[in-house]
């Protein structure tokens, strides 16, 4: 078996050489998948046609700049984790871009139940009253929450561990796994809100484990001026290549090339022939699409690739009162209320203004349904009444809200792919990779380590441009998943 192809050099120092036998390749999506293979395939002397939906770059990466002054809201991707390296290569050693922490722990943050708030410095096992049986009671929840991953913890450690990992533990659900090493129902009624776990319980366990046990969390940072200066830090190479509000409707394979077919904002219809065509649009919304040419097996795929639901909701208040009157900075409150957590943001600040803008509602599933069915003005009085349970000076000092329902995004199609138990191991992950002839699939769907984050999303970028410049067919390098 080859040895496997080192993304982060690839992506630093090119593809291997100019093409001998330069390709013109259609991708489809200028997110960061589209825009991080487009960019790899023109530098290596290949000629690329962007076809994007929308009327920006980006995708999921979405920075709105509705507010006073210079501030701004990330409805999209906000957080860039330090350890994932290609993305840290692309913000800082390929754009130049300015970022600053992103911390996501402050002791002056709330935890909400039951129409109480403590902060977190004050919470104490007993703080609510949850029923705990003896063995639990009194116990920290996060203790309950360790005791209960152990056997996980240990695996990891050892050589090879996230392989064996992926191999014993795949067909767990959190819950499943939880109720098995014993947990009681009233710890897990704790442990959901208080670690954000209530719309996991039911997706794979090992995803779910690999973010908590790494710490994804732990150390991030944002882009200073936006996250979508990150996508249009693209533009330069590939603004002229790219056709905005240009939705494709149906992919044509031929022996000898595909011919893409889109439609443009009034309904006009239009083709680009090409070698090859990339997709890197989000794999639910291909079941809007034709394609030709797939197999079964991919489209069981396209067919159960899971993708979630979620939702923020921005306010702009006249004054910053979390900061000024509970020395809150950064950090979230979590609730048991349907807003679910409050993201006090240091991202998109100004403080020129007198201003502030928090989420004061990010919420995921099931929470976010509950949202879904709402139209604008309501979802913004609800979430406003609920964040006046915690925070009483938000009802006064409220100027202007602003919803992002990811679920009802027709060029999104939800916050991104879950995995579920047994979706890990099965041939159904090397389905979903798989290239089909001139078809090719990159997105955040099409990596296993890091799914569902933009390093994931730059991961199979690297992978299928390599393959494309180097002349596979059916087929993607092998490569280090730890990327
Ligand atoms: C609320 C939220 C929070 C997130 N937070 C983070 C975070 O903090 N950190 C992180 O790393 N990741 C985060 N993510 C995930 C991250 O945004 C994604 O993993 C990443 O942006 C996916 O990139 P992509 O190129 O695979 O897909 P996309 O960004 O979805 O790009 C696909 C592109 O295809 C276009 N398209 C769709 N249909 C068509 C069509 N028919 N024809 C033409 N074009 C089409 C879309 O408009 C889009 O531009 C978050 C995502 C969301 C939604």
């Amino acid at each position: 078996m080859a040895s496997p192809i080192d993304l982060l050099g690839v992506l630093r120092d090119g593809l291997p050489g100019r093409a001998t036998d330069p390709r013109h390749v259609v991708i489809v999506g200028a997110g960061i998948a589209g825009l991080t293979a487009g960019l790899l395939l023109k530098e290596a002397g290949h000629r690329v046609t962007i076809l994007e939906a929308r009327n920006r770059l980006g995708g999921r990466i979405y920075t709105y700049r509705g507010f006073a002054g210079r501030m701004y809201g990330e409805f999209g991707a906000m957080r860039f984790p330090r350890q994932h390296r290609l993305g840290q290569h692309l913000i800082h050693e390929r754009f130049g871009l300015a970022t600053t922490p992103f911390g996501m722990e402050d002791q002056d943050t709330f935890i909400h139940l039951g129409g109480r708030s403590v902060r977190r410095s004050k919470f104490t096992p007993e703080s609510f009253d949850f029923s705990l049986p003896p063995g639990e009671r009194g116990r920290p929840p996060g203790d309950i929450l360790r005791d209960a991953m152990q056997p996980l913890i240990d695996l990891a450690a050892e050589p090879g561990g996230w392989e064996r990992l992926i191999e014993r533990y795949d067909r767990y659900s959190l819950l499943g796994f939880l109720v098995e090493r014993g947990v009681s129902e009233p710890a897990i009624s704790l442990l959901g809100p208080v670690f954000n776990l209530e719309g996991r319980l039911h997706f794979s366990l090992v995803e779910w484990f690999c973010h908590w046990h790494e710490d994804v969390f732990g150390d991030l940072e944002y882009i200073v001026d936006g996250a979508d200066t990150l996508a249009d830090a693209f533009a330069p190479a590939l603004l002229r290549d790219t056709r905005l509000g240009a939705e494709v409707q149906g992919i044509e394979q031929r022996p000898d090339g595909v011919v893409v077919h889109w439609r443009d904002g009034v309904g006009a219809m239009a083709s680009v022939a090409a070698d090859e065509c990339l997709v890197t649009v989000p794999f639910v919304l291909l079941r809007h699409m034709e394609i030709d040419g797939l197999d079964p097996d991919k489209w069981f795929t396209i067919r159960n690739v899971y993708y979630g639901r979620a939702h923020k909701i921005f306010m702009q208040f006249s004054r910053p009162w979390w900061a000024q009157d509970y020395g809150i900075t950064h950090g979230v409150t979590v609730t048991d209320l349907a807003i679910r957590n409050v993201v006090y943001t240091p991202a998109g600040q100004d403080p020129d203004t007198g201003r502030g803008v928090i989420i004061a509602s990010y919420a995921w599933e099931q929470d976010s349904m509950a949202y879904s069915m709402l139209d604008e003005s309501a979802r913004i009085a609800q979430a406003l009444q609920d964040l006046a349970k915690i925070h009483p000076e938000a009802a006064s000092t409220f100027e202007f809200g602003v919803s992002h329902d990811w679920a009802l995004d027709r060029h999104g199609g939800g916050i991104g792919p879950l995995f579920r138990p047994f979706e890990m191991t099965s041939s159904f992950y090397d389905d979903v990779v798989r290239p089909v002839g001139r078809v090719w699939f990159a997105s955040d769907a099409c990596d296993r380590r890091a799914r569902r984050w933009i390093e994931g999303a730059i991961a199979a970028a690297v992978k299928n441009a390599y393959a494309i410049h180097a002349g596979m067919r059916n087929q993607l390098p092998a490569a280090e998943e730890r990327a």
